[in-house]
């Protein structure tokens, strides 16, 4: 701030929520510590970086694994909600446990129900294109879904269902702690945000579940369909790459 200008931010339009207040916390700390440095003609000082606050508190990849694993295994033989009726596998979710990045998808399909794996079919295949376009292999990121236990003849989950299921979905992320969560399709963004807006509205701005940027894209399925939206589920993949780079 060269000749004493000051320059105003407003930090609720660059970072998230209680992100946001944190910063300006310590950045007002930080403008006090060098007021009294320059009162007293200190010019010159040690400086070693602390950890910051995210490297400190970030789980390990093994305490991401035990907390998975405790959540998987409450699951076990779920019969919580009528879903368990059809069920061949209950459909957890996979990938890496040091991901920066997490898809949340509806529920498992046929394919998934009878491999216990998400995003297995035709959509997973292009959600996997979709991956590998962002620079991941799929191994990379995590992938799981609002229900773990496929609806019947693929309907959309019931709102009971959902409300039964999702907060294991809400403890997989936490555990996660992703720095970006990607919805596919509705039922994943509604459930994330608690709002029944439709996914027109959701798209093209950046959300946030506990303090996570959230962006809101087209589910793979509906692309398959409806080719022509591909380009603007690009645009959402493009949000995704710039908040994992910042
Ligand atoms: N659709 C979803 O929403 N999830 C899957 O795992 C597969 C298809």
């Amino acid at each position: 701030m060269g000749q004493g200008r000051a320059v105003a931010y407003r930090w609720e339009e660059l970072i998230p929520d209680n992100t946001a207040h944190n910063l300006a916390g310590c950045l007002e700390r930080l403008r006090w510590i060098f007021w009294g440095y320059k009162t007293g003609g200190i010019l010159d000082w040690e400086y070693s970086p602390p950890k910051c606050d995210e490297e400190a508190s970030a789980p390990t990849a093994a305490q991401t694994v035990e907390k998975l694993s405790r959540i998987c295994s409450e699951l076990t033989g779920c019969t919580r909600c009528r879903l368990h009726s059809g069920r061949t596998n209950l459909v957890f979710g996979e990938g890496s446990a040091k991901s920066r990045l997490v898809f949340v998808g509806e529920g498992p399909g046929f394919d998934e129900d009878r491999q216990g794996r998400p995003f297995v079919g035709r959509a997973g295949k292009l959600l996997d294109k979709m991956i590998l376009a962002i620079g991941f292999e799929r191994e990379e990121v995590y992938i799981c879904n609002v229900v773990k236990c496929r609806p019947p003849e693929n309907r959309t989950p019931q709102p009971d269902e959902t409300a039964t299921c999702s907060p294991f979905l809400f403890r997989q992320i936490e555990a996660l702690s992703p720095r970006v969560i990607c919805a596919l399709g509705l039922s994943a963004a509604q459930t994330l945000l608690g709002l029944t807006r439709p996914i027109s509205q959701l798209r093209g701005t950046v959300q946030s579940w506990r303090g996570i940027p959230l962006i809101c894209t087209y589910h793979p399925a509906y692309l398959l369909r409806s080719p022509s939206q591909k380009a603007a589920a690009w645009q959402d993949l493009k949000q995704v790459i710039k908040l994992l780079g910042s």
